[in-house]
């Protein structure tokens, strides 16, 4: 059994960028410049935008950050985003979510310009994706890829189970499973919550994709020997056996589906870490005008 390291695909794929990102200032060429927009003040919300601040600078990347009030109103966030939008030296930028409860978050999000939209959520860039024509892939599948990739895991007439249908995991999944591409080329059962006799599928699968948010859901007796599992579950439970006082979750019972498994993402250290990758090298790709020349 192997285990999928995510930290370290991570780690490689950044220090891979900030190789390119000498080059390019080297050469003269224009550095890569990622901005963000957090609206108020949750503490969740400020580490993660934190974490991609920090890691672009480490890689070499320009970094802006726009910090809005919570009060912030839908039409002044719209502005915000044109200004964006207009800003040539900006290559690509996020908005950090959840938002505020009073502002319509599609609407936000189809304000993008489908060039700077490295995190992927324009429909614009969904269809392309679903049409396996070049895009910005959204961070959590496109590191799945990646890691599946890295790793030379054989995908293509396999049959793969994702668990879960979320818009930003489970259904880009399932396409880019699907998909008739190097990677891919899969039979792909999606799953959710009104999905019968789930264990059904899940036996029968050589991939199974686990999305659903429910800590240690899939045990053993749901997979067969052999099986390829990706843990993209993340829960923080309250724990008394460490420090911080609480304990990450992933979806899947480690020990026993390890056992049976061929390859493994734990948790933590599997899918968490390739979230900010993706996000670098779609940044990257922007910034190279690869997608929308
Ligand atoms: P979500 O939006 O809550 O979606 C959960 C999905 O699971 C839904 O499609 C739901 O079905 C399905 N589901 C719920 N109970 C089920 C059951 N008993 N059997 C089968 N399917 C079931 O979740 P998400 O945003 O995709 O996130 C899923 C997990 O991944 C969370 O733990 C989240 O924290 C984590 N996550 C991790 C990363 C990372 O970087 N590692 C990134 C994103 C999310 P319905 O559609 O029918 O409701």
């Amino acid at each position: 059994m192997t285990i999928i390291d995510g930290k370290k695909i991570s780690e490689d794929i950044q220090n891979e960028i900030a190789i390119e990102v000498e080059t390019i200032a080297e050469q003269g060429g224009k550095i890569p410049h990622l901005a963000a927009i957090l609206v108020g003040t949750d503490g969740a919300s400020e580490t993660y935008v934190g974490s991609k601040v920090k890691t672009c600078e480490k890689v070499g990347f320009r970094s802006t950050l726009v910090r809005l009030p919570d009060n912030t109103s839908e039409q002044e966030l719209l502005a915000e985003i044109a200004k964006l939008n207009n800003n040539d030296d900006v290559d690509g930028y996020i908005i950090q979510l959840p938002l505020p409860k009073h502002i319509n978050e599609h609407r936000i999000l189809e304000a993008v310009d489908p060039k700077k939209d490295v995190d992927g959520f324009h429909p614009q860039n969904v269809g392309r994706m679903a049409l396996n024509l070049p895009t910005y892939l959204p961070a959590t599948p496109y590191g799945i890829m990646q890691l599946l990739e890295r790793y030379n895991i054989e995908t293509s007439g396999k049959h793969c189970v994702v668990i879960g249908r979320s818009n930003i995991v489970g259904s880009p999944m399932s396409i880019l499973m699907a998909r008739n591409s190097d990677q891919g080329n899969c039979t792909v059962t999606l799953t959710h919550s009104r999905t019968k006799n789930l264990k059904e599928y899940t036996l029968k699968a050589d991939i199974v994709i686990v999305a659903l948010g429910k800590p240690e859901f899939l045990t053993a007796d749901m997979v067969k020997d052999g099986v390829v599992v990706i843990d993209v579950g993340i829960t923080r439970m309250p724990s008394d056996k460490t420090k911080s006082g609480f304990k990450l979750f992933g979806d899947v019972k480690y020990d026993e589906v390890a056992a049976k498994a061929s390859y493994i993402t734990p948790v933590p250290g599997g899918v968490g870490p390739m979230t900010i990758a993706s996000l670098l090298m779609n940044t990257l790709k922007a910034s190279k005008k690869e997608i929308y020349s």
